[in-house]
């Protein structure tokens, strides 16, 4: 039984593992657009791609087909030392092309955490080459999330990544979190831009301008609760970061590749990142890559001069793989030219809508969204906005009641619901969500 082998040897990430024994594995079998089905023949409407990666919705057979070439062709062609594959190539140059022009090498990683990995060991290198060996110090944002490995979980700042593993580093620093709903001035986007600004100069300040070498941010802080900063505050971030000397690094993981409007959420500010990192839409979850890009300085600064005979000791055995890539040339072609772009902005105003009529709901306190990337935060009290007693185990409730009334989106552990619906979503499909998403309130009132 799948069930049982399945508690007896698999485990799963970021669940308390006790609780698994008991509960047990919810099992997919089959996906189809914005539809998956389980080993028990229930359909659900995924309203969150996934892990906020199926941008474009399962089972698109192109993807399958782009795939299935690659594989009989060439299922393998090393990215290390001088050798290289088609499609890796032909990836790297599609991606300088839709990236901010900043943005002009990239190297591929298998997925988001190993992107931002690759980001700080490249930004360590970067600065020991350039003679500044004391900058090392690294900011980011509370509540942020930059992926699970030894590093990039410190840069991490939801507690459970910390806990028991030693984290923090000691040369990982963080900043309040610009989260318009919780501030006291809040409505006032200008004042929470300036709050930003003023906590990364006094953090840089009090670390020494000399010793931080990049702050890392989310365009849109996705795991930590769908947080929304004001328009321009990633501009008055990224120019704050230019003023102080300190590299800018944008994690575009969940917010790339059409979640929020444009190709990347970078491109709606004008903004010219350092170094971006991305993973989960570039391939749309059909298999796994990410990658970390560039500016040509640090690439230069990298390479080192013409004397330079030593490797840049960095790098995957399954780094451009060549079926990835091949998905990742094909999922990009699907939202550009095969309409995923075009029907996400299209739909947006329906998701939005959607959102805002559950602020109605006795239970939702805030509804937010850019693009498709979308959150509603439950209260016990509209006015206090206080948080529900983690004793009445709510968001364990909303996510099994969502469930029964077939509709899939994540329930965090403080009372938000995170939403990021395939670019592929129609008007019907939004129409489900909204019914089921409200149904399941309904129930849990
Ligand atoms: N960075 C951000 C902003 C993410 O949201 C994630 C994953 O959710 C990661 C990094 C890590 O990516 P992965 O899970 O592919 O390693």
């Amino acid at each position: 039984d799948l069930i049982e082998l399945d508690k007896q040897h698999y485990i799963h990430p970021v669940i308390n593992y006790r609780a698994h024994e008991k509960r047990g594995a919810t099992i997919f079998k089959s996906g189809n657009g914005a539809y998956l089905t389980d080993i028990d023949d229930n359909t659900l409407l995924d309203a969150f791609s996934g892990l906020w990666c199926v941008n474009t919705g399962y089972g698109h057979e192109s993807i399958v087909n782009a795939a299935q070439e690659q594989m009989r062709t060439l299922p393998y062609a090393t990215g290390y030392f001088h050798f290289a594959s088609e499609p890796a190539i032909k990836l790297a140059a599609k991606l300088v092309e839709i990236t901010p022009s900043s943005l002009q090498h990239v190297f591929f990683s298998l997925g988001g955490s190993d992107a931002v990995d690759s980001a700080i060991r490249f930004i360590v290198h970067y600065f020991n080459s350039l003679g500044k060996p004391n900058k090392k110090q690294f900011i980011s944002i509370e509540r942020g999330y930059h992926g699970s490995s030894s590093q990039g979980a410190g840069l991490t700042a939801l507690p459970v990544f910390h806990r028991n593993f030693d984290l923090p580093l000691p040369n990982q620093h963080k900043i309040p979190c610009p989260y318009s709903y919780r501030l006291p001035h809040g409505d006032d986007a200008d004042a929470v831009i300036t709050e930003s600004v003023a906590a990364l100069k006094n953090k840089v300040s009090e670390l020494g301008e000399d010793n931080v070498a990049a702050f890392f941010c989310e365009p849109i802080i996705g795991s930590g609760g769908v947080i929304v900063p004001p328009n321009g505050w990633l501009k008055a971030m990224q120019e704050c970061c230019n003023e102080l000397g300190i590299l800018f690094v944008v994690d575009e993981v969940i917010t790339g590749f059409g979640r929020t409007g444009t190709m990347f959420a970078s491109d709606a500010e004008n903004v010219n990142p350092d170094l971006m990192t991305m993973a989960k839409g570039l391939t749309a979850g059909y298999a796994p890559m990410g990658a970390v890009m560039m500016s040509d300085r640090i690439y230069q600064t990298l390479a080192g001069d013409e004397t330079e005979t030593a490797p840049v000791g960095h790098g995957y055995t399954y780094s451009a793989h060549p079926v990835s890539a091949a998905i990742a040339l094909e999922v990009i072609r699907l939202y550009e030219e095969g309409g995923l772009l075009e029907n996400a902005q299209k739909v947006t105003p329906i998701f939005e809508k959607g959102l805002q009529s559950l602020l109605s709901h006795p239970l939702v306190g805030d509804a937010r969204s850019r693009g498709l990337l979308g959150a509603l935060e439950l209260v016990s009290n509209k006015h206090t906005k206080s948080q529900f007693d983690p004793n009445l185990k709510l968001p364990e409730r909303i996510s099994e009641a969502a469930y029964k009334n077939g509709v899939i989106f994540r329930s965090f552990s403080d009372g938000i619901l995170g939403f990021a619906p395939a670019l592929c979503f129609s008007q019907h499909d939004f129409e489900l969500l909204f019914e089921r998403v409200r149904k399941t309130l309904d129930d849990v009132l």
